[in-house]
């Protein structure tokens, strides 16, 4: 968010009453404490919700706001700005509309009871490359949820798309005030209507007051009557006009139909949707994937339970071919009886291998003997479920890794769209996907609809493999003794010479195997791997004779692509444009070209992708060169206190006692050490951590399994998170204090910290 709002503007906006005008700047509006991030020039709106914000304005006030948007009489030190006014939701709807009315790209609004995230991710997937999208994040679709997204908008955008819901009589109007959209879409209402209005069409009514002026609104024919009473200006979608695919293997046809329709309305070929119905990624709300004790997969989705959450569940529960067994847990205490059935209908339609119906969170014996399988947890937020789902995480170590995979596509949206529309994305997985883990990230980039992953070497392939990852697999590094399991796995190796080329031609001619894939590699100033251009014409002769392989690939790897000065990268992209050609006048059949990796792709897509680029870090949201902002850093790395103690002065800390104190001072010994990948030379102040938002400089040194730091000046106990790598330390900052770069600090984090994949 970045408003440059003026603070007499936001007096003037919100209508409300203040004796001082100061001219503070406001960049960004809170609601909620625990969000405030203090180098941000923000303002608070104290919102009566579930929780009563006037109660946490000195919370506010000491994490460094001074703007306060209130609705009762308060106290607050004589510096803090106080706006009163009459209705502190109203007054931030009012910031939200004045905000939106700034821009006049187009704004289409989603709402209905189902499908509204799934179709509004899924247009953003279809659209990405015709627009610069703004977007609700996640199901962010209530009075303030709209708020929130609409003041996201920013003159970098060209599209919004906003997703709202309502769930008492009445509340459509202030939405459609503040959001004023231009185009719409209404997903229908379905049986489930909600308690608060009489009747389904009462509750319909009120969806499609969204849609008083837009221009064109777009549904699904079935719902005409309902358009038609409600006098909605709209263009209906005729299922028939999508029949030529097949929809039998996908989930959610209709809602797929509906965004294929826009999109196509909006520009984009019907060609091209064709391509990518398959290819729509699965969606899901803050859905958490880890793995669990007895090598069970834990999916957590515990939060919610309306049935378009837990069918994305489901339908990702059961796409993966991670575990055999899938078992689902319920909780369906607080959920109303005639939604029981409906839910539990969808569940059974899944077939799952067990089902539980959970209450109270006790566990029968059965569920905890469970091994080896995929475990769906679901429940509504209230029914507490997550604590038992806590009771199947791998709890050998209290540090974790957190990887926002929603951020991870964003960013592989981000590069695809520097790139020509024909340009196809590889993802390097090599190293366990950087330290990520062996193949939750690559079954990710398979549901994405990525065309290739690479790795180093053939065993990463083959597990890869063994997990079910069916997407064409190129590896860099071949070895001789790697062509038996190259050929059982249908993995594509590179060659880097004519002795290996005629040694795995000898092996497949055992087999009568003919046009196997590999890839060449060809140097062009990085001196790793690779034929030299003096060596081709050899090498293109000897092809020819060897009808056992086909040259899927030729490319190359930047050497200097992180510098700012250009000119050895423009060089070796030279240099390989001439191999091109050579090969090109030699071989006459198709083959993809590649030279970028992710710095590449973000300095040089527009003129050297060739038929490809080869992704790797970029794809963390880590590169030196990328715009700031606009790739989204993906990893957060945590751990907690097991212990607090005060030392006295004279005292001293840790191994070989390299640390004595001065005063008196609190200590805390934290679960992570050198043997997690959290170094020894960051020992003494060279490293830090974050607790409860304050910097926590490391003492002593550090030791295997443990680490001690100073937390004097916080207020902590044990238990409490503690930040490694995350909002106040970025990788960057973390690798600095290394002396190190991100690629190495993430594939040194140790295999025993456990991973958890954020979706
Ligand atoms: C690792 C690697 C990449 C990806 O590089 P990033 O800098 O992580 O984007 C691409 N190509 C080759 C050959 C690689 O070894």
């Amino acid at each position: 968010m970045n408003l440059k709002l003026t603070h007499k503007e936001l007096v003037n906006i919100v209508s409300g009453d203040v004796g001082t005008f100061p001219d503070l700047p406001i960049d960004i509006i809170y609601y909620d404490t625990r969000l405030i991030n203090t180098s941000r020039n923000g303002a608070f709106f104290a919102l009566n919700g579930r929780r009563n914000g006037h109660d946490f304005l000195q919370k506010a006030y000491d994490k460094g706001i001074r703007s306060f948007v209130v609705s009762q009489e308060v106290e607050l030190p004589n510096d803090a700005t106080i706006i009163k006014v009459d209705d502190t939701l109203r007054a931030l709807q009012q910031v939200a509309k004045h905000h939106r009315n700034q821009f006049s790209y187009p704004v289409l609004a989603i709402t209905g009871s189902l499908g509204k995230t799934t179709i509004k991710e899924w247009l953003y997937f279809l659209l990405a490359d015709e627009f610069n999208i703004i977007r609700s994040p996640k199901s962010f679709n209530s009075q303030i949820g709209v708020a929130m997204s609409l003041l996201e908008m920013t003159d970098q955008h060209d599209f919004a798309i906003i997703e709202a819901d309502i769930s008492h009589p009445n509340e459509m109007e202030y939405i459609e005030d503040m959001v004023s959209p231009t185009l719409g879409i209404y997903t229908g209402i379905g049986h489930f209507y909600a308690d608060n209005f009489e009747s389904q069409k009462v509750h319909a009514a009120e969806h499609l007051k969204l849609f008083k002026y837009t221009n064109i609104t777009f549904a699904l024919s079935e719902h005409k009557s309902e358009l038609r009473r409600n006098k909605v200006n709209a263009e209906l979608i005729d299922i028939e006009d999508w029949k030529t695919i097949d929809f039998s293997q996908l989930s959610y046809p209709n809602n797929r139909i509906i965004a294929l329709h826009v999109a196509n309305f909006l520009g984009v070929d019907k060609e091209e949707l064709l391509k990518k119905v398959h290819h729509l990624p699965v969606l899901s709300n803050r859905m958490e994937v880890f793995e669990g004790q007895d090598n069970n997969l834990i999916i957590n989705d515990s939060y919610n339970i309306d049935i378009d959450a837990l069918e994305q569940a489901l339908s990702y529960q059961f796409s993966s071919d991670e575990r055999k067994d899938k078992i689902v847990v319920l909780d369906l205490s607080f959920v109303e009886e005639k939604r029981k059935q409906a839910i539990l209908n969808v569940v059974n339609s899944y077939a799952p291998t067990q089902l539980f119906l959970i209450k109270d969170n006790k566990v029968p014996k059965e569920l905890l003997e469970v091994k080896n399988s995929s475990i769906l947890f679901k429940g509504s937020y209230r029914s507490r479920l997550k604590e038992t789902v806590l009771l199947f995480k791998n709890r050998k170590h209290e540090t974790w890794v957190e990887f926002d995979l929603k951020s991870i596509e964003h960013n592989i949206l981000t590069f695809q769209k520097k790139l020509p529309k024909e340009t196809k994305t590889l993802v390097m997985v090599k190293a366990s996907s950087y330290g990520t883990g062996d193949v939750n990230i690559p079954h990710f980039l398979q549901q994405l609809g990525i065309d290739y992953l690479g790795v180093a070497y053939t065993d990463e392939g083959t597990t890869l493999r063994e997990n079910g990852i069916t997407l064409p697999i190129l590896i860099m590094n071949t070895e001789i003794d790697a062509f038996e399991d190259i050929i059982r796995f249908q993995l594509e190796p590179s060659l880097f010479s004519v002795a290996q080329l005629e040694a795995f031609c000898k092996r497949l001619r055992q087999d009568k195997i003919t046009d196997f894939p590999i890839h060449i590699t060809v140097e062009t100033g990085m001196n790793r791997l690779g034929f030299y251009p003096d060596e081709l014409p050899e090498l293109l002769e000897k092809l020819k004779t060897l009808p056992e392989v086909k040259v899927k690939s030729v490319y190359s790897h930047l050497a200097d692509a992180d510098n700012t000065d250009d000119n050895y990268s423009l060089m070796q992209i030279q240099r390989f444009k001439a191999m091109k050609k050579q090969i090109e006048e030699e071989l006459n059949y198709p083959i993809l070209f590649h030279i970028l990796n992710s710095e590449g792709t973000s300095k040089f897509g527009k003129i050297a992708a060739f038929d490809m680029v080869r992704l790797g870090i970029g794809v963390f949201g880590y590169t030196s060169t990328a715009k700031k902002d606009e790739l989204l850093p993906t990893i957060r790395w945590k751990t907690t206190i097991s212990q607090i103690k005060t030392i006295q002065a004279g005292e001293t800390v840790g191994y070989s006692r390299t640390f004595t104190a001065k005063q008196e001072m609190k200590i805390a010994t934290l679960r992570i050490g050198y043997a997690d990948g959290f170094r020894r030379s960051l020992s003494n102040g060279v490293g830090a951590v974050f607790i409860n938002g304050v910097s926590c400089p490391v003492v002593g040194n550090v030791c295997m399994d443990m680490t001690m730091v100073d937390v004097s000046h916080t207020a902590c106990r044990p238990g409490d998170e503690v930040e490694i790598i995350g909002e106040n330390i970025n990788i960057e900052t973390f690798s600095k204090r290394l002396n190190t770069i991100p690629y190495e600090v993430m594939t040194s984090i140790n295999k025993r910290v456990s991973r958890i994949y954020l979706r």
